[in-house]
């Protein structure tokens, strides 16, 4: 190749490269397109957790830390037997450690952890990356909401648990 045809050549692709549209993403003046159910952020919904520490367990990272004590509940008929239940003390998720693969919103039996699309979370102190309930909960707003049933599906059971009790409610009134 001589050093005019090398030129030229280099010349073409600049010129090329000029007419193109550029693919550089303006963030953060303008906002990604991302598919809504992106996996941004892991969302608690804190009622529905029972502490059964599955999400824990089998998170690859053991980057979700959770306390909790055991509350002892009176028996709910005379002569019956005391139970005990879980109180959550602490729910966190250390997103500096997560690698983001939803194996614990997979497993949790209970529906308690759901993802967000959310994304800009960055923080100047690696610590502050460890999100505590409170901040985990706030998440929940941005969850985006189920598609919807298939038509022809099956109406849900609790939807129609709660129908029922609500139509034999009404009866009652
Ligand atoms: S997404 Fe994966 S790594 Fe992150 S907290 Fe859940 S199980 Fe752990
Ligand atoms: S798997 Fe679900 S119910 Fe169990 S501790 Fe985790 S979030 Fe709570």
């Amino acid at each position: 190749m001589t050093f005019g045809s090398g030129l030229v050549k280099g010349l073409a692709v600049t010129l090329r490269t000029m007419t193109r549209r550029a693919v550089t993403q303006q963030y953060p003046e303008t906002q990604p397109e991302l598919p809504p159910r992106s996996r941004g952020v892991i969302a608690l919904f804190e009622e529905n957790c029972t502490v059964c520490m599955l999400c824990a367990r089998e998170c690859p990272d053991w980057c979700i830390y959770i306390d909790s004590h055991k509350e002892t509940l009176p028996a709910a008929a005379p002569g019956g037997r005391e139970r005990s239940r879980n109180v959550l003390d602490r729910f966190a998720i250390d997103f500096s450690l997560c690698m983001y693969c939803g194996i614990c919103v997979e497993v949790c039996p209970f529906d308690a952890l759901f993802w967000s699309p959310e994304f800009e979370y960055a923080e100047t102190d690696i610590r502050e990356l460890t999100h505590e309930r409170d901040r985990l909960r706030e998440w929940m707003w941005t969850v985006p909401e189920p598609p919807p049933l298939d038509q022809a599906a099956e109406e849900p059971k609790e939807i129609a648990a709660a129908r029922k009790a609500a139509e034999r409610a009404g009866e009652a009134t």
